[in-house]
């Protein structure tokens, strides 16, 4: 675990999110909690104990925003909610894998793997959990100090950042990963690679200065610029 800026905790391993399946964070801006994916399924008491191991009480987390509906990152979300109480919130194009309506998809490329895979697809279900914000492009909501929401669909159809305007910070999901240095998203669970990059030069028209992603360890200082940089939208160009 870390503090990746004051009231924003990492609670999966620095080193290495895979503990968890996905990154999941907690903020705290100071009166109720909120976290950002819930990682894989099986991993909700492990979280909690990674909150409750900061001195704080898992009752306190009001909400649970998810980035997007792939299961590294909603799978422990209904045990979650049974433990917290808390509301959901998530892009309306992406509710429905939630809460069941539509199957978690298997990956959408190369050709030959999606066929292999679907015969396995009912390995990645998880228990259906309701939204109960759908949220969309530009959407502010007063929770975790303010937040705003920036579409960034092309990983999957209702892909989220949120931005937190008064830390300067912002979470990525998975249209960004960070391993020694920015990396895109693995592109066989990428439903639109051209609507990707799009979202990409999206967020780098945005302001911040850190940034969280769904993998791989945080940037603190200058995200921005270097997201700018990935983007091709600054004349340095290696990243
Ligand atoms: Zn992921
Ligand atoms: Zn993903």
């Amino acid at each position: 675990m870390q503090e990746v800026i004051p009231g924003i905790f990492q609670l999966s391993r620095w080193w290495d999110q895979a503990d968890l399946g996905s990154n999941v964070y907690l903020i705290d801006a100071g009166g109720e909690l909120a976290l950002v994916d819930a990682g894989f399924k099986g991993k909700e008491l492990l979280i909690v104990e990674r909150v409750r191991d900061l001195g704080y009480s898992a009752s306190r987390i009001a909400s649970i925003i998810i980035t997007h509906h792939h299961t590294d990152h909603t799978g422990g979300l209904a045990g979650l909610l049974e433990i917290t109480g808390a509301r959901v919130i998530a892009h309306a194009a992406d509710a429905a894998y939630i809460d069941g309506r539509l199957p978690q998809p298997g990956p959408s490329r190369p050709r030959w793997l999606s066929r292999a895979a679907r015969p396995f697809q009912h390995l990645l279900a998880t228990r259906p959990v309701k939204v109960d914000i759908e949220v969309a492009d530009g959407d502010e909501l007063p929770l975790a100090g303010g937040i705003r929401i920036l579409h960034a669909p092309g990983h999957t159809p209702g892909s989220i950042c949120i931005l937190l305007r008064r830390n300067g910070v912002v979470f990525t999901g998975d249209l960004l990963a960070q391993r020694f240095g920015l990396k895109w998203p693995s592109i066989p669970f990428t439903v639109d690679v051209e609507q990707l990059r799009r979202s990409v030069k999206k967020l780098a028209g945005h302001e911040f200065e850190s940034a969280c992603f769904g993998h791989g360890s945080p940037i603190k200082v200058d995200a921005g610029r270097r997201i700018r940089r990935f983007a091709g939208l600054s004349s340095s160009a290696r990243e």
